[in-house]
């Protein structure tokens, strides 16, 4: 059997491991921050419909430019956004990867502060950029002046901020964003994969980047707008970085279906949010009933929990997965993380976990 190691694969990769979240079939799943609501019936039959239209017409390539989308995007996102700062892809992970191909590679630099998203990492390798992780501060937060040191130190030709951050859920401040883009020579990518389910009036991102060309807000329907298995990520920036992405995107990378689907759900937007509200709920209720229990609940502005005292987080995750709950273990000390989901799913998670409360009576 030939193995990887046998492999003429480049000397960066030796040893390396994929992004790995276990894909087990569960009865309540709540280990990749998906919505864990399925996508409403009317909007599921507009969707077939366009999709059927759509078929038709696969003998030819689909709108390089996906122009439909981007207006829909644009329409979606507001701030006065038009379609040429609009840019999208499959999944934003793909939309991080054309960002570091453009803008990283051979002799670069990306600077993001740890814990943070685990892809980011892997997108700097596979792209030949060097990845810097910075610290945060306590509790994981993330201050102006923590921020802009790190930056004023590392000088990175790029600048990753996770708002709110994943795995551990917390709340970027606008004020750590405007002091970073501001503070940074390079591009700055703030990924919002999880704005929506910021508290009512978190301001965005997207507030900052008038007079800021080399500001780049991602976005993506896999979360909030319970689309992940269609990948639709996108970002909204100045024309001139729409301009660059087009450099290194493979041509027709957005195909004809995907269009069709996402055109689709953005047009019923009220109907697919519909669940966010009571998803903050529920994410709520976690934070609440995890301190209760004598767990430490992360600050989290996102649709899922970090969660401290934890004795022994593989046992736990071992033993609620036993239980068909499935949720993930991020490799923090003491802490394991799990997505808020229906009120049921939520309930099976939390009389599961209670078993191992360190407040246990
Ligand atoms: N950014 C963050 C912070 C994420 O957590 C994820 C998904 N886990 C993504 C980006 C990528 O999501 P997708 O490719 O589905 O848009």
């Amino acid at each position: 059997m030939t193995s990887l190691d046998d492999l003429p694969i480049r000397d960066d990769l030796r040893g390396k491991s994929p992004y790995g979240a276990p894909q087990k079939v569960v009865p309540v799943a709540l280990n990749v921050n998906e919505n864990t609501h399925p996508i409403p019936e009317a909007v599921a039959h507009d969707i077939v419909a366009r999709i059927a239209a759509a078929v038709i017409g696969l003998n030819r390539y689909p709108d390089r430019e996906f122009t439909e989308l981007r207006d829909a995007l644009a329409g979606y996102l507001g701030h006065g956004l038009a379609r040429d700062q609009i840019w999208a892809a499959n999944g934003s992970n793909e939309v991080l990867q054309h960002l570091l191909q453009a803008f990283g590679g051979p002799g670069r630099s990306v600077l993001g502060f740890a814990p943070t998203y685990s892809m980011y990492s892997l997108l700097a390798l596979g792209t030949g950029t060097r990845w810097i992780a910075a610290p945060r501060d306590d509790e994981y937060e993330l201050s102006p002046d923590t921020a802009v040191r790190a930056i004023r130190e590392h000088d990175p030709d790029l600048v990753l901020l996770c708002a709110p951050n994943n795995p551990t859920g917390t709340p970027l401040s606008i004020e750590t964003i405007r002091a970073v883009a501001d503070a940074a020579r390079g591009v700055v990518v703030v990924d919002e994969a999880y704005h929506e389910f910021a508290d009512p009036g978190t301001p965005s991102a997207l507030e900052l980047l008038p007079g800021r060309p080399r500001l780049v807000v991602s976005r993506t329907m896999s979360k909030a707008f319970a689309f992940a298995g269609a990948r639709v990520g996108y970002l909204a920036a100045d024309p001139a970085v729409v301009d660059a992405l087009r450099l290194v995107r493979l041509p027709y990378h957005l195909s004809a279906l995907t269009q069709a689907a996402a055109l689709g759900a953005l047009a019923h937007s009220d109907l697919m949010l519909a669940m966010v509200d009571e998803i903050r709920g529920q994410r709520e209720r976690i934070s609440a009933e995890l301190g209760r229990l004598g767990f430490r609940p992360y600050r989290s502005g996102s649709n899922f929990v970090l969660f401290g005292g934890v004795d022994d987080p593989r046992a736990v995750f071992e033993a609620l997965l036993a239980r068909g709950v499935l949720i993930r273990e991020i490799g923090l000390p003491n802490s394991l993380r799990v997505t808020a989901g229906t009120e049921t799913e939520t309930t099976a998670f939390l009389e599961a976990i209670a078993g191992f409360a360190p407040n246990r009576s």
